[in-house]
């Protein structure tokens, strides 16, 4: 089964519900949009796979109040980073991940995080959200990072009939205007952590079921 999918419609109630929405590094609690440079959504990106918001905040902001700049953090000796992202989990990982990160921008871009898709697959760690994440929060261009809140929102919906976010991508950037890119990470994200939640998503408060596959196809059917 397909539905029509009306963008328009659907940012409309995105924006206004979500005047915010989350992106990684950010603060859960804050209320603004905060600014962050193209370094700082990197390494806040890498930080926050496989944790919680709010965890991925703190070791950001120990981080960087200590070493704000490439310079910095390639020099900074891996203990010492270690403690400091500690909150975010997997700290033997990604402590590794993030110095090697800030040591090639500072050798090989000279302390300027790349604005290339391409040059920031390059990095070790950095996957196709990541890298997306850097042109959307760090630099303002449009481009669409898919994580696992996207991705099941695009499938429940029936945007994407899709198995990896890598696909959904692909497909998003061809159903959905350009002009809704560069907002469609972080108001999809906020959705799906309020309402569209991986376990019991909230239909009876949604006002997208009459876009939505899974709405007819397994939540009235369940009832
Ligand atoms: S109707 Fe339910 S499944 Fe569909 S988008 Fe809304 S919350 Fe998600």
């Amino acid at each position: 089964m397909s539905k029509e999918h009306d963008f328009d419609e659907m940012m409309e109630y995105l924006r206004e519900k979500f005047e915010v929405g989350a992106f990684p590094g950010k603060d859960p609690d804050e209320d603004e949009t905060p600014n962050r440079t193209p370094f700082e959504v990197l390494i806040s990106t890498v930080l926050s796979q496989r944790t919680k918001d709010v965890n991925t905040h703190r070791a950001s902001e120990a981080l960087f109040e200590e070493y704000p700049t490439p310079k910095d953090l390639a020099e900074a000796p891996l203990d010492r980073i270690k403690e400091l992202i500690k909150p975010s989990g997997f700290y033997n990982v990604k402590s590794k991940r993030v110095k090697r990160i800030a040591e090639r921008i500072h050798q090989e871009f000279d302390d300027e995080v790349p604005d290339d898709l391409n040059d920031l697959l390059d990095f070790r760690g950095v996957g196709r959200k990541t890298a997306n994440c850097v042109l959307v929060y760090g630099f303002g261009e449009p481009a669409v990072p898919v994580d696992t809140h996207v991705h099941r929102i695009s499938n429940r919906l029936g945007i994407a009939e899709t198995n990896d976010p890598e696909e959904t991508e692909r497909v998003l950037e061809k159903k959905i205007p350009k002009k809704y890119w560069i907002e469609i990470n972080r108001l999809m994200v906020q959705f799906g952590k309020e309402i569209c939640r991986p376990r019991n998503p909230r239909c009876d408060e949604c006002p997208l079921t009459h876009m939505c596959i899974y709405y007819e196809e397994v939540y009235l059917d369940g009832d």
